[in-house]
Order: C-alpha cells, then structure tokens, then sequence
C-alpha cells in the first residue's frame, strides 16, 4: 500500500509498504477515505516534535480520518465489510484504572493513531482499528463530515466537560478546527451568547458567518474590554483554543465569579502562568480538557440531525498525491485556510 511518511523537518515522502492484516479478531481492516490535517500532524511536520512526543524517522502522522470497511475479525459484530465509518483514534486496554473508571482517553496503555511512540497515522491506503473505535456513519453523512467527527468530538467533549448550563454566556479565544468545533456544539448545548475571537481575521469572519454572535480580532479591537462592556456580569465559560499566555490572561479577565475556564488549546512553550488573585477571589473553575472521551456518537448525532454545521470548516481538498501542499498551506495559514481534507478513497 501507499504511506506518506514524514522524513525530516518540512520533509515528507510517499513509500510503499506491505498492506497490514487483521491480527486480533476485534479488530478490523479499512481503507482510509478522507484525512482531515490536523494542527497536530503539521506541528510534527514543521519540528518534529509536540512536547515530549519526538518523531522517529520515517513516521506516518494523521489521525482523522473516515473509511471503508473492508474486513472484519470474527468477534466484531457491529459492522460488515463496505460500510463507512469514522475513526477514533484511540486504542485502549479496557483493564486499567482508568479505563474501569471510564476514562478511556486517559488509558494508561492508550495509542493514538499518528502520535510518536505510540502507532504510526492513517496517512496510508489501510489501517488496522479495534473494532470498538470505528463507529457507522449515516448514509447520508458524507466522508469528509465523517473525518471532520474527529476534531468535532473534541470540541463536545469541551462543551460537555463545562457541565453547561442553558443560556450561558461564553468566548472561544481561537477560531481554528477545534474552536469552531466548539462552537458549533455549545449552541445545541445551551449556549446563548458566543464570543469568538481570533488573531486571523479570516477566521473570526467564518465564525461571525457561522454561528457567533460577536467575533473580532485581538489585534484590532481590546476584546476583554468590549465584552465586558457587554457582558458587565463576565462570562459563564471561557474555552481556551489558542494555547497561547495572552489568551488565557484574557480568559481571566472576562469570567465572572465562579466561571470556568476550559483549557484546550496546547501551548508551545512547557509552563504557562495563572494571575492567580483573580483567579482566586473570584474562585474560577479551570479544566483541562485532553481529547474527547466517548462522544464521537453524540456529535455525529448534531451533524445528522444538523443541529450543528460543520461543512464550512473544510476549506480545501487535496488528493492523496498532494499532501505535502496541504501540510504546506496549513503550517503557513495560506489562503484562508481551515481545515483541508486529503482524499485517498471515495
Ligand atoms: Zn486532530
Ligand atoms: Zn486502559
């Protein structure tokens, strides 16, 4: 089969490789369809590295991915070969702590597809999957959405992890995949004013067009000072996407007493700070937020029933051949880009 591998810094390259085979009989065989670039695999791409998860080289990334069943082992039930699926990325041992606790996402033996150290990505023709982490997509759910069910699952478990109440007042500090993400699920969930701000013009323009009720950029507009002349109260819940000091001090600065402050966004640099008076007198609530958990069902139910729209992320298509110009345009935020989807089957 083909596999894109990355081979260096900004370097990649297509190889063959033996096809891999079912080996437990949970497990199935797909073919990969469409492979959403993620801001992950190009930051493995751009510096070979995200914290302590250092690439060996050569090493296939991608993680979200939608695909076709095209075997399954004897004691997978759920599906049959040919139907369509979207992925999620994690294998877990079902016998740890955590995962007896139901805290899959946190498996002490967890491997995530495309994650250094851990199984190489769905940047190939064919991947072996447990059974149990490929779930039916709708027939009429296109593959794209069905790969874009994987940034989307993390932005739900965000919105549901805040315990959110209805008619909250929140901000999303950064408008990529997974601010968006947020944001299309924090309305069906209660939501009734959404601030979204990011530092990209482009990208605080789709979410004005998209479901925000205000959205402006930082470096144009004091935005802690104009949402707090809207909302002199603060905020029921800050979800941080951007990973950046800067945002999370603005974070600070919009809650209300007892508001939560959602940390999803990773930060380069290894330590980040806290003004920790306010944070203290007025008793925020901060949660770190690590994937999603069990919800690629509840948010593949949203885009079903279209409670929540998600097509306007993906705002390029690539096919198999052009990775390299995806991951090129994604690491320099060329041509408005969002999410950009590479076709391998379909
Ligand atoms: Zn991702
Ligand atoms: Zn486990």
């Amino acid at each position: 089969m083909r596999a894109i591998q990355l081979t260096g810094i900004d370097q990649m390259e297509m190889t063959e490789r033996p096809d891999p085979k079912i080996e437990k009989d949970n497990q199935v065989l797909l073919r990969v369809a469409s492979i959403g670039v993620c801001g992950s695999d190009v930051h493995y791409y751009e510096t070979g590295k995200i914290g302590s998860q250092v690439v060996q080289y050569p090493f296939v990334v991608g993680h979200e991915c939608s695909a076709f069943v095209e075997e399954i082992g004897s004691a997978v039930k759920h599906l049959k070969p040919g139907d369509r699926v979207t992925v999620d990325p994690a294998s877990f041992c079902l016998e740890c702590d955590q995962c007896k606790a139901g805290r899959f996402h946190t498996c002490r033996n967890l491997t995530f597809l495309g994650c250094p150290g851990q199984a190489e990505g769905c940047l190939t023709d064919f991947i072996v999957m447990p059974g149990r982490s490929c779930y039916k997509i709708p027939d009429a759910m296109t593959l794209d959405q069905g790969a874009l069910l994987e940034p989307l699952s993390i932005g739900y478990y965000a919105v549901k992890l805040s315990e959110p109440k209805p008619g909250e007042k929140i901000a999303i500090l950064g408008a990529g995949p997974i601010g968006l993400s947020v944001m299309v699920c924090a309305r069906p969930l209660g939501a009734a004013k959404i601030y979204v701000t990011d530092i990209r013009a482009y990208r605080a323009e789709l979410a004005a067009g998209h479901g925000a009720d205000w959205a402006a950029n930082p470096e144009k507009v004091d935005i802690v000072e104009e949402i707090r002349r809207m909302e002199p109260n603060g905020l029921d819940t800050v979800y941080e996407c951007a990973g950046q000091q800067e945002t999370i001090d603005q974070a600070m600065r919009m809650l209300k007493p007892g508001g939560k402050l959602m940390l999803i966004g990773i930060p380069r640099s290894d330590r980040i700070s806290f003004p920790i008076d306010q944070a203290r007198r007025r008793e925020v609530r901060i949660q770190n937020v690590r994937r999603q958990n069990e919800c690629v069902e509840d948010a593949m139910k949203l885009v079903a029933e279209r409670q929540a729209d998600v097509d306007f992320m993906i705002t390029h298509h690539f096919m198999f051949e052009e990775t390299q110009k995806a991951f090129d345009l994604v690491e320099h935020y060329e041509d408005a880009v969002v999410k950009a989807m590479i076709h391998i089957a379909g």
